[in-house]
Protein backbone atom coordinates (compact mmCIF):
# COMPACT_ATOMS: atom_id res chain seq x y z
CA UNK A 1 0.00 0.00 0.00
CA UNK A 2 2.80 2.28 0.59
CA UNK A 3 4.00 1.70 -2.89
CA UNK A 4 1.43 2.24 -4.35
CA UNK A 5 0.91 5.45 -2.58
CA UNK A 6 4.30 6.07 -3.25
CA UNK A 7 3.46 5.70 -6.88
CA UNK A 8 0.67 7.50 -7.33
CA UNK A 9 1.56 10.97 -5.62
CA UNK A 10 4.65 10.78 -7.83
CA UNK A 11 2.81 10.44 -11.49
CA UNK A 12 0.53 13.33 -9.84
CA UNK A 13 3.61 15.23 -8.09
CA UNK A 14 0.70 15.76 -5.52
CA UNK A 15 -0.81 14.26 -2.56
CA UNK A 16 -3.34 12.42 -4.36
CA UNK A 17 -3.46 9.16 -1.80
CA UNK A 18 -3.21 7.92 1.95
CA UNK A 19 -2.81 4.72 3.75
CA UNK A 20 -4.04 3.12 6.86
CA UNK A 21 -1.59 0.49 8.88
CA UNK A 22 -2.55 -2.57 10.86
CA UNK A 23 -2.91 -3.09 14.55
CA UNK A 24 -3.33 -5.85 16.32
CA UNK A 25 -2.96 -5.72 19.75
CA UNK A 26 -3.61 -9.42 20.63
CA UNK A 27 0.14 -9.81 19.43
CA UNK A 28 1.23 -7.17 22.46
CA UNK A 29 4.90 -6.14 22.64
CA UNK A 30 5.25 -7.18 19.21
CA UNK A 31 2.50 -5.17 17.83
CA UNK A 32 3.30 -2.33 19.28
CA UNK A 33 6.96 -2.50 17.90
CA UNK A 34 5.19 -3.04 14.59
CA UNK A 35 3.01 0.18 14.93
CA UNK A 36 6.31 2.02 15.64
CA UNK A 37 7.46 0.90 12.47
CA UNK A 38 3.99 1.26 10.39
CA UNK A 39 4.87 4.98 11.73
CA UNK A 40 8.13 5.64 10.88
CA UNK A 41 9.19 3.68 7.74
CA UNK A 42 5.44 3.53 6.08
CA UNK A 43 4.18 7.04 7.73
CA UNK A 44 0.35 5.91 7.69
CA UNK A 45 -2.07 7.80 8.38
CA UNK A 46 -4.27 5.88 10.23
CA UNK A 47 -5.09 2.65 12.10
CA UNK A 48 -7.13 -0.47 10.95
CA UNK A 49 -8.35 -2.90 13.16
CA UNK A 50 -10.23 -6.41 13.18
CA UNK A 51 -11.76 -7.01 16.52
CA UNK A 52 -13.25 -9.82 15.45
CA UNK A 53 -10.19 -12.16 13.95
CA UNK A 54 -9.04 -14.80 16.10
CA UNK A 55 -4.95 -13.56 15.41
CA UNK A 56 -2.16 -12.75 18.05
CA UNK A 57 -0.49 -15.15 20.86
CA UNK A 58 -2.24 -17.24 21.42
CA UNK A 59 -5.35 -16.46 18.69
CA UNK A 60 -8.26 -14.22 20.07
CA UNK A 61 -10.92 -11.69 19.38
CA UNK A 62 -10.52 -8.88 21.27
CA UNK A 63 -12.23 -5.48 22.62
CA UNK A 64 -11.08 -1.99 21.74
CA UNK A 65 -12.28 -1.43 25.44
CA UNK A 66 -9.87 -4.21 26.56
CA UNK A 67 -7.39 -1.74 29.14
CA UNK A 68 -4.99 -4.86 29.11
CA UNK A 69 -4.80 -5.46 25.47
CA UNK A 70 -5.77 -2.16 23.98
CA UNK A 71 -4.97 0.78 25.44
CA UNK A 72 -1.50 0.39 25.18
CA UNK A 73 -2.11 0.44 21.40
CA UNK A 74 -4.36 3.07 22.08
CA UNK A 75 -1.62 4.93 24.24
CA UNK A 76 0.95 4.26 21.48
CA UNK A 77 -0.86 5.23 18.80
CA UNK A 78 -1.96 9.18 20.85
CA UNK A 79 1.78 9.26 21.57
CA UNK A 80 2.85 8.21 17.55
CA UNK A 81 0.65 11.15 16.92
CA UNK A 82 -2.03 8.76 14.91
CA UNK A 83 -5.12 10.44 15.98
CA UNK A 84 -7.75 7.58 13.81
CA UNK A 85 -8.13 4.43 14.71
CA UNK A 86 -10.69 2.60 12.24
CA UNK A 87 -12.53 -0.87 13.31
CA UNK A 88 -14.18 -3.00 11.07
CA UNK A 89 -17.94 -3.55 12.47
CA UNK A 90 -20.73 -5.58 11.82
CA UNK A 91 -20.33 -7.59 8.70
CA UNK A 92 -19.01 -9.96 10.65
CA UNK A 93 -15.74 -11.76 8.64
CA UNK A 94 -15.64 -15.32 7.89
CA UNK A 95 -13.34 -17.30 10.50
CA UNK A 96 -13.79 -14.58 12.84
CA UNK A 97 -16.07 -14.67 16.44
CA UNK A 98 -19.80 -12.89 15.50
CA UNK A 99 -19.87 -11.05 18.93
CA UNK A 100 -17.01 -9.48 18.72
CA UNK A 101 -17.75 -7.49 15.33
CA UNK A 102 -20.37 -5.66 16.95
CA UNK A 103 -19.73 -1.71 18.49
CA UNK A 104 -20.49 -2.32 21.97
CA UNK A 105 -16.95 -1.82 22.87
CA UNK A 106 -16.17 1.62 21.61
CA UNK A 107 -18.32 3.43 23.90
CA UNK A 108 -15.88 2.94 26.53
CA UNK A 109 -12.87 3.30 24.81
CA UNK A 110 -14.05 6.70 22.71
CA UNK A 111 -14.36 7.93 26.06
CA UNK A 112 -11.27 7.23 27.98
CA UNK A 113 -9.60 8.22 24.97
CA UNK A 114 -11.43 11.58 23.95
CA UNK A 115 -8.64 12.60 21.51
CA UNK A 116 -8.48 9.75 19.06
CA UNK A 117 -11.49 9.33 16.79
CA UNK A 118 -13.09 6.21 16.51
CA UNK A 119 -13.97 5.55 12.91
CA UNK A 120 -16.66 2.64 12.74
CA UNK A 121 -16.20 0.77 9.47
CA UNK A 122 -19.25 -0.23 7.57
CA UNK A 123 -21.79 1.24 10.22
CA UNK A 124 -21.39 -1.57 12.27
CA UNK A 125 -24.26 -3.01 9.70
CA UNK A 126 -24.57 -6.31 10.39
CA UNK A 127 -25.75 -8.11 6.93
CA UNK A 128 -28.44 -7.69 4.48
CA UNK A 129 -30.40 -11.51 5.38
CA UNK A 130 -31.13 -9.93 8.83
CA UNK A 131 -32.09 -6.73 7.29
CA UNK A 132 -34.00 -6.62 4.61
CA UNK A 133 -36.92 -8.67 5.68
CA UNK A 134 -37.61 -5.65 8.03
CA UNK A 135 -37.98 -3.14 4.79
CA UNK A 136 -40.41 -5.46 3.74
CA UNK A 137 -43.31 -3.34 5.61
CA UNK A 138 -41.34 -0.07 5.83
CA UNK A 139 -40.35 -1.51 9.29
CA UNK A 140 -43.48 -1.62 11.12
CA UNK A 141 -42.50 -4.92 12.76
CA UNK A 142 -39.51 -3.50 13.88
CA UNK A 143 -37.44 -0.40 13.35
CA UNK A 144 -34.08 -1.88 15.06
CA UNK A 145 -31.42 -2.73 12.02
CA UNK A 146 -28.76 -4.84 13.52
CA UNK A 147 -26.10 -2.90 15.02
CA UNK A 148 -26.71 0.23 12.90
CA UNK A 149 -29.32 1.05 15.83
CA UNK A 150 -26.99 -0.74 18.50
CA UNK A 151 -24.11 1.86 17.54
CA UNK A 152 -26.39 5.22 17.07
CA UNK A 153 -27.78 4.26 21.15
CA UNK A 154 -24.32 4.35 22.30
CA UNK A 155 -23.91 7.74 20.55
CA UNK A 156 -27.18 8.89 21.92
CA UNK A 157 -26.89 7.95 25.16
CA UNK A 158 -23.46 9.45 24.88
CA UNK A 159 -24.10 13.11 23.60
CA UNK A 160 -20.27 14.34 24.35
CA UNK A 161 -18.94 11.20 22.81
CA UNK A 162 -17.82 13.48 19.40
CA UNK A 163 -14.94 11.00 18.42
CA UNK A 164 -16.86 7.97 16.90
CA UNK A 165 -17.53 8.36 13.40
CA UNK A 166 -20.05 6.21 11.28
CA UNK A 167 -18.42 4.96 7.80
CA UNK A 168 -20.11 3.55 4.72
CA UNK A 169 -17.92 1.16 2.89
CA UNK A 170 -19.49 -1.61 1.48
CA UNK A 171 -22.78 -0.49 3.70
CA UNK A 172 -24.16 1.92 1.24
CA UNK A 173 -23.32 -0.02 -2.18
CA UNK A 174 -24.91 -3.11 -0.85
CA UNK A 175 -27.52 -1.12 0.41
CA UNK A 176 -28.80 1.46 -2.19
CA UNK A 177 -28.96 -1.39 -4.87
CA UNK A 178 -31.44 -3.80 -3.36
CA UNK A 179 -33.16 -2.08 -1.13
CA UNK A 180 -33.44 1.82 -1.03
CA UNK A 181 -35.99 2.14 1.76
CA UNK A 182 -33.42 0.32 3.96
CA UNK A 183 -30.75 2.68 2.52
CA UNK A 184 -32.84 5.48 3.74
CA UNK A 185 -33.57 4.54 6.68
CA UNK A 186 -29.30 3.24 7.96
CA UNK A 187 -28.48 6.90 6.78
CA UNK A 188 -31.47 8.54 8.11
CA UNK A 189 -30.51 6.97 11.90
CA UNK A 190 -26.95 7.24 11.51
CA UNK A 191 -27.71 11.41 10.61
CA UNK A 192 -30.14 11.66 13.11
CA UNK A 193 -27.61 9.79 15.94
CA UNK A 194 -24.13 11.73 14.29
CA UNK A 195 -24.64 14.45 12.32
CA UNK A 196 -24.12 14.98 8.84
CA UNK A 197 -20.52 16.15 10.35
CA UNK A 198 -19.98 12.87 11.57
CA UNK A 199 -20.79 10.22 8.55
CA UNK A 200 -17.56 9.16 5.98
CA UNK A 201 -17.79 8.00 3.02
CA UNK A 202 -16.38 4.66 1.80
CA UNK A 203 -16.83 2.26 -1.03
CA UNK A 204 -15.14 -0.76 -0.34
CA UNK A 205 -13.92 -0.36 -4.18
CA UNK A 206 -11.76 -3.34 -3.89
CA UNK A 207 -14.44 -5.85 -3.07
CA UNK A 208 -16.72 -3.47 -5.41
CA UNK A 209 -15.17 -2.42 -8.10
CA UNK A 210 -14.54 0.85 -9.47
CA UNK A 211 -16.61 3.39 -6.69
CA UNK A 212 -17.81 5.58 -9.48
CA UNK A 213 -21.34 4.31 -9.43
CA UNK A 214 -21.74 4.70 -5.95
CA UNK A 215 -20.81 8.14 -5.74
CA UNK A 216 -23.20 9.11 -8.18
CA UNK A 217 -26.12 6.65 -6.51
CA UNK A 218 -25.21 8.69 -2.99
CA UNK A 219 -25.65 11.82 -5.40
CA UNK A 220 -28.96 10.89 -6.71
CA UNK A 221 -30.16 9.28 -3.68
CA UNK A 222 -33.14 11.01 -1.91
CA UNK A 223 -34.63 9.98 1.77
CA UNK A 224 -38.46 8.18 1.23
CA UNK A 225 -40.98 10.83 2.08
CA UNK A 226 -42.74 7.77 4.22
CA UNK A 227 -39.03 7.61 6.67
CA UNK A 228 -39.04 11.01 6.77
CA UNK A 229 -42.82 11.04 8.38
CA UNK A 230 -42.59 7.93 10.01
CA UNK A 231 -38.72 8.68 11.85
CA UNK A 232 -38.85 12.42 11.41
CA UNK A 233 -35.68 12.26 9.06
CA UNK A 234 -34.45 15.39 7.15
CA UNK A 235 -33.92 15.57 3.82
CA UNK A 236 -30.32 14.84 2.42
CA UNK A 237 -29.16 17.73 1.74
CA UNK A 238 -26.81 18.64 -1.34
CA UNK A 239 -24.32 20.59 1.69
CA UNK A 240 -25.33 17.13 3.81
CA UNK A 241 -23.74 15.02 0.75
CA UNK A 242 -20.32 16.97 0.37
CA UNK A 243 -19.60 16.38 4.03
CA UNK A 244 -20.09 12.77 3.54
CA UNK A 245 -18.15 12.17 0.53
CA UNK A 246 -15.05 13.81 1.89
CA UNK A 247 -15.27 16.76 3.92
CA UNK A 248 -15.66 15.26 6.97
CA UNK A 249 -12.79 12.89 5.82
CA UNK A 250 -10.54 15.35 4.85
CA UNK A 251 -11.12 17.47 8.31
CA UNK A 252 -10.13 13.71 10.03
CA UNK A 253 -7.07 13.76 8.35
CA UNK A 254 -5.72 16.85 8.38
CA UNK A 255 -6.37 17.39 4.31
CA UNK A 256 -7.03 20.71 2.99
CA UNK A 257 -9.85 19.88 0.44
CA UNK A 258 -8.84 23.39 -1.18
CA UNK A 259 -5.19 22.66 -2.40
CA UNK A 260 -4.77 22.55 -5.57
CA UNK A 261 -3.75 19.13 -6.58
CA UNK A 262 -2.63 18.18 -9.95
CA UNK A 263 -4.16 14.89 -11.87
CA UNK A 264 -2.18 11.87 -12.76
CA UNK A 265 -1.17 12.58 -16.19
CA UNK A 266 -3.42 11.00 -18.76
CA UNK A 267 -0.48 10.54 -21.27
CA UNK A 268 0.34 7.80 -18.14
CA UNK A 269 -2.64 6.42 -18.38
CA UNK A 270 -2.74 6.24 -21.60
CA UNK A 271 0.17 3.66 -21.89
CA UNK A 272 -1.08 1.46 -19.32
CA UNK A 273 -4.55 1.28 -21.64
CA UNK A 274 -2.43 0.55 -24.37
CA UNK A 275 -0.34 -2.14 -22.21
CA UNK A 276 -3.14 -3.71 -21.13
CA UNK A 277 -4.83 -3.80 -24.34
CA UNK A 278 -1.58 -5.67 -26.00
CA UNK A 279 -1.82 -8.09 -23.38
CA UNK A 280 -5.47 -9.38 -24.65
CA UNK A 281 -7.72 -7.13 -22.65
CA UNK A 282 -10.34 -9.18 -21.24
CA UNK A 283 -13.01 -6.73 -19.57
CA UNK A 284 -15.34 -7.76 -17.25
CA UNK A 285 -18.03 -5.35 -18.90
CA UNK A 286 -20.39 -5.97 -15.39
CA UNK A 287 -22.53 -2.76 -14.79
CA UNK A 288 -22.62 -2.60 -11.12
CA UNK A 289 -25.37 -0.90 -9.43
CA UNK A 290 -28.27 1.17 -9.66
CA UNK A 291 -31.12 3.07 -7.96
CA UNK A 292 -34.03 1.87 -8.08
CA UNK A 293 -37.27 4.41 -7.89
CA UNK A 294 -40.70 3.25 -6.72
CA UNK A 295 -43.44 4.65 -7.85
CA UNK A 296 -46.31 4.89 -5.89
ZN1 LIG B 1 -13.77 -3.70 7.03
Amino acid sequence: MAQTREVVNRLASSQRLIIHGLVTPTRGRRDLDEMRRQAADLKISAWKGYTGLALGDPPRPWRVDDEKVSYPMLELSRQLGIKNICLHKGLPLQGGVEEYWHPRDLERAARDFPDLNFIVYHSAFHSLASALPLSRDEFRTSARVSWVTDLCEIRERNPNLTNIYAELGATFGQLVITSPMLCGHVLGMLLRSFGADHVLWGTDSIWWGSPQWQIEALRRFTMPDSLMTRFGYQPLTATGKAQILGLNAARLYGIDPNLRRNPVPPDYVSKLKAAYRDEDAWPSLTQYGWVLEESS
